[in-house]
């Protein structure tokens, strides 16, 4: 057993002052047991609990941390930044320079509008989308997130699975019915949606995270681009997850296949609270000061600081880190099939998820029956041995840069042993 009362006790007295102890629910470990870790400091692959436990961290902030933790380049160019001031609310050079970046690598986008947090793109995204075609309803997929805003708080996946309120309260029931929801991978589904509705927007993970990792089935992602044409509706790619993550472009450079509008966040900030949505001139020259002026607007919207950590890690990202990505995903995904009880482990690059399933998980049905007791004693047994994962089965987990081969086969002798546990 590692020692923990340090951080039993930090714990204890953040639940007096923070719902839950927490600032966002996925952190909470309701699903898997025991309280969160209290996090000192992280370096590379590694984070370290203020007991000085050390872990391997396929967390890596849910995403963001694309060359783990305190990369060097990065915590130079921030303490640039910072010394020169922290915020303006006036245009500086470093969030176009930013945005030069993401219009170079996202194939649709052309121009972009950065905000603070994945919430606020796809918020922004599907007002835009709204105000452009004149229509209210949007159609979204049970089990995707696209961050907590009321219209998508329908079926939503990540912490509102994990804690069985994938419907919360607190929406009214005149926002709820102009969300329409259809299962992931099923065209067929939007096809009947989109004949019989008035659809502004199709939002869509283009490879889902947030009910553990699900690749879009052949053709699912061209059918929606062909339904979103033919119905006139803006079509959605939310790669708050899968942008600069899955390939320099995201997943609509992976599958080839190009959305109206594209919400970013995570990676984009390279570990500080940005996002962003962007998109063809048609759809954001609509977007206030332009056009029909779709009213969208932030205070610290392209803080200087959150730009320069998110260029600093992104700019030098080249097309050979990206396959080194892709071979110790797959190292890793590879080593934990090896199990005596039936699992799933479904990869796209560096993005993965173990589901303790004896068929594929296609959907929210096939994710929610895969066995979350055996998931949550396998979670335990890997946090023991030194291995920090997402606290719910039904997240994405991650491999950066910083991780190594010799980290992966740690994690897979941990995992020998945790599995052993479940036999
Ligand atoms: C995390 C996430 C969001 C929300 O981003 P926040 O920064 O947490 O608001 C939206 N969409 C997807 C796909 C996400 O994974």
């Amino acid at each position: 057993m590692l020692e923990r009362s340090r951080s039993q006790a930090a714990f204890e007295r953040a639940q007096r002052v923070l719902p839950g102890g927490v600032n966002s629910p996925a952190r909470a470990f309701e699903a898997v047991g025991g309280n969160p870790l209290v996090i000192e400091s992280g370096s590379g692959a590694r984070i370290r609990d203020i007991d000085g436990n050390e872990y391997i961290d396929l967390v890596l902030s849910w995403g963001p941390l694309i060359r783990g933790h305190a990369h060097p380049a990065v915590l130079a160019e921030l303490q640039q930044a910072a010394a020169r001031g922290t915020s303006f609310g006036a245009p500086c050079e470093a969030e176009t320079r930013l945005a030069e970046l993401v219009v170079e690598r996202v194939p649709s986008v052309e121009l972009v509008r950065f905000v603070n947090s994945g919430t606020e793109a796809t918020m922004s995204a599907v007002r835009l989308a709204r105000g452009v075609t004149g229509r209210d309803a949007i159609l979204k997929f049970a089990g995707c997130w696209h961050g907590h805003a009321d219209s998508f708080l329908i079926a939503a996946g990540s912490s509102a699975l994990s804690l069985g309120t994938p419907d919360s309260p607190g929406v009214p029931s005149d926002f709820a019915r102009h969300t329409l929801v259809a299962p992931y991978n099923d065209a067929e589904a939007v096809a009947a949606l989109l004949a019989k509705h008035e659809v502004a927007a199709v939002i869509v993970e283009p490879v889902a995270g947030n009910m553990g990792c699900i690749p879009p089935a052949e053709g699912f992602l061209e059918a929606l681009r062909a339904l979103c044409d033919r119905h006139g509706s803006c079509l959605i790619f939310d790669e708050v997850i899968t942008g600069f993550r899955v390939a320099p472009g995201g997943a609509q450079e992976r599958y080839g296949v190009e959305p109206d509008l594209t919400t970013l966040g995570k990676t984009i900030g390279g570990g500080l609270p940005v996002g962003a949505f962007g998109g063809g001139r048609k759809w954001m020259e609509n977007i206030s000061p332009l056009g029909m002026r779709v009213s969208q607007a932030g205070t610290l919207s392209g803080n200087p600081l959150a730009m320069a950590a998110g260029h600093a890690t992104l700019a030098d990202l080249v097309a050979a880190d990206y396959t080194r990505l892709e071979a110790i995903g797959a190292q890793l995904a590879e080593g934990l099939k090896e199990a005596p009880v039936p699992v799933q482990v479904q990869r796209v690059g560096s993005m993965m998820t173990l589901f303790f399933s004896d068929v594929p998980v296609l959907d929210l049905e096939t994710s929610s029956a895969s066995d979350g007791k055996r998931f949550a004693t396998w979670h335990r047994a890997m946090l023991e041995r030194g291995v920090y994962l997402p606290p719910s089965p039904f997240e994405a987990f991650f491999v950066s840069l910083a991780h190594t081969p010799e980290d992966i086969d740690a994690i897979l002798a941990a995992h020998r042993e945790a599995v052993g546990e479940l036999a």
